[in-house]
């Protein structure tokens, strides 16, 4: 196959978009799209400050390193969770991040999780969870949580995670099957901010993860391969295998559901903000906003901590 550009050897065939294309016009054409589509959906400005929400993977460190191509003024913000076990996750994948950032002179920030709360997440799932289920529930609630503290203390008005068109899909995916409203319609490349909490932004979830893999190896960036342990056998993950059987029969298809997705979402098919969105309240131990009547459910979970008596807080 041909570059559609310059007419060299394609190095990466994209044919959702009838497009080929050689190595350094792929190199050009995924950052400028990245730009296309944060000025498209209204994402930042040049200037606002960003924090990239960085795990050491692929999506993430090409979105960051995108950024900064872009002239964004994007800092990383490193949260440490404390999987290791058999392939030393958490302590592989920050190792990858602080390289990354010493390599290009970038600012990072690096919370660990363990230190603020007492506990790391395979604890912090443990003493909550009881061993019911995976870790994901309670690692998404902390993840959220630190994010959001991390940019209101530092002043950061923008969170960009590096979210692709493969897992954008797959929420959808599961949010259609039960038509979960309320996370239908905070579903997008933006949630905007409200008082207490920085805007959320997707900049990259127009983008296949095989696309995201090409640019991050062409790119020479070094990521960690592996997924997080518990990820494997999750549901997002099987509905990801799902969307791929029908991409391969039906390229495209991914693409076309989600655009489609955001075409109804604009139309109004689904609700408007006010009547679903809950009412909220500061919360008395962190100041964050929350649905819940007293504590925030990070704020509970830390009080659980507490209470078991085993943690320095
Ligand atoms: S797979 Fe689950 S435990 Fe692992 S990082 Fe993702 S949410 Fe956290
Ligand atoms: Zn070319
Ligand atoms: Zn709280």
């Amino acid at each position: 196959m041909k570059c559609r550009k310059c007419g060299g050897k394609a190095v990466i065939n994209m044919p959702q978009h009838h497009l080929g294309l050689c190595k350094d016009d792929y190199l050009a054409w995924l950052p400028e799209q990245t730009g296309r589509f944060i000025e498209k959906y209204a994402m930042f400005g040049r200037e606002e400050k960003v924090l990239v929400a960085v795990s050491g993977g692929k999506d993430s460190l090409a979105l960051w390193e995108i950024l900064h191509r872009l002239g964004y003024q994007a800092d990383g913000l490193y949260l440490c969770l404390g999987i290791d076990g058999g392939i030393a996750y958490s302590s592989e994948s920050q190792r990858l991040t602080e390289q990354f950032a010493a390599a290009r002179g970038l600012q990072l920030h690096i919370v660990n999780v363990e230190a603020e709360t007492g506990r790391t997440i395979p604890e912090l799932a443990r003493l909550s969870l009881r061993g019911r289920s995976k870790p994901c529930s309670v690692c998404g609630l902390v993840k959220r949580h630190e994010m959001n503290r991390v940019a209101r203390d530092l002043g950061y008005n923008v969170l960009a995670t590096g979210h692709n068109l493969d897992d954008e899909a797959a929420v959808l995916f599961g949010n259609t099957l039960t038509w979960s409203r309320e996370y239908l319609l905070r579903q997008g490349p933006v949630l905007p901010a409200i008082p207490g909490l920085a805007r959320k932004v997707k900049p990259l979830c127009r983008f296949y993860e095989r696309e995201m893999a090409a640019y991050a190896l062409l790119r020479g960036i070094e990521y960690i391969y592996e997924e997080c342990p518990h990820a494997l056998g999750s549901t997002s993950t099987y509905y990801k295998e799902v969307l791929n059987r029908m991409e391969h029969e039906r390229p495209g298809v991914k693409l076309r559901f989600y655009l489609a997705f955001l075409d109804a979402h604009k139309s109004g098919l689904f609700a408007r903000q006010e009547d679903v969105q809950p009412s909220l309240n500061p919360c008395p131990g962190c100041g964050q906003p929350t649905s819940a009547p007293g504590l925030c459910s990070f704020c509970r979970l830390k009080e659980k901590v507490r209470s078991s008596g085993e943690a320095g807080l």
